[in-house]
């Protein structure tokens, strides 16, 4: 099985269980007719030939040093207009925010792009270069980070990744966990992996520790479960007030964290109404 194989299956699974959730899901229908379209133009970028040639250049010097890749150091410049095309393929059924931010930064000058891909990575604030282009910040944001986010995800394959690292962020890259997600293994019932906001990988994590604080115990994760949805529930701590969602595959073995996490926004609205922050809003920013 090549690389490429194993990359554009991940792209068609995900585009297959956005399908079926729209169908199953009717109020999430414009938001996963989106994050279709938003497949389409990320599936060709994750380009394991690109990726090969610069793993040397992100790969960190020591095999033991975490994040394994330094994605600061990718030839930002030579990307810029490849994601001056990204966001030219941008289509006009995305939000407004979003078509109106794709719109400006492919007009924009190729060092504008390569400052904002660099600002993503770098975890920059995106209030200033939103206030110079006259966009919002978080839509403003999520045109690297869609671009970019298959970038990492052929990279981050190419890493072995060490099976002790159990980090609250992404041993690959050093991004914060989008979703969580539990399964059995062999060796292990109810194994909680958490997967990354960038690059997806998933890794093995504590099941009862809170990722954004450290937390366990009385003082750390609660749980909701919304009745509709029983294979997706919330988990919160109770001492920093951030929450992610986790997926569990052992009652729907279909499931795909990532794309779940997309359609399942009534759960991040009654995160919101309890005061709850996001450990990571998603792609779309939710
Ligand atoms: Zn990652
Ligand atoms: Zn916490």
């Amino acid at each position: 099985m090549s690389r490429a194989s194993a990359g554009d299956r991940a792209w068609a699974q995900r585009a297959r269980r956005a399908r079926t959730l729209r169908a199953e899901r009717p109020h999430a229908e414009p938001l996963l007719s989106f994050y279709l379209s938003l497949l389409e133009l990320q599936a060709p970028l994750c380009d394991p030939t690109d990726a090969t040639r610069w793993l040397q250049a992100v790969r960190a010097p020591d095999t033991s040093d975490l994040p394994r890749l330094q994605l600061e150091r990718l030839p930002l410049d030579e990307l810029s207009p490849r994601f001056g095309a990204f966001c030219q393929g941008i289509p006009e059924t995305a939000p407004e925010p979003i078509v109106r931010a794709a719109r400006t930064v492919s007009a924009a000058g190729r060092e504008t792009r390569t400052d904002l891909l660099l600002a993503l990575l770098t975890g920059s604030d995106f209030q200033t270069p939103a206030g110079t282009l006259g966009c919002d910040p978080a839509p403003l944001a999520f045109l690297p980070r869609g671009f970019l986010s298959p970038l990492a995800e052929a990279l981050s394959d190419l890493v072995t990744l060490s099976g002790s690292a159990r980090t609250p962020t992404c041993p690959q890259c050093g991004w914060p966990p989008q979703v969580s997600m539990l399964d059995d293994e062999p060796d292990a019932l109810g194994t909680r992996r958490l997967v990354c906001a960038l690059c997806a990988t998933a890794w093995v994590f504590p099941r009862s520790v809170c990722p954004a604080c450290g937390t366990s115990g009385d003082e750390g994760l609660q749980f909701h479960v919304h009745d509709a949805l029983p294979h997706v529930r919330v988990e919160s701590c109770r001492t920093c007030r951030r929450y992610l969602k986790s997926v569990d595959l052992r009652v729907l073995g279909l499931a795909m964290p990532l794309v779940d996490d997309l359609a399942t926004v009534e759960l991040d609205l009654w995160a919101a109404e309890q005061g709850l922050e996001k450990i990571a809003p998603n792609v779309l920013g939710l």
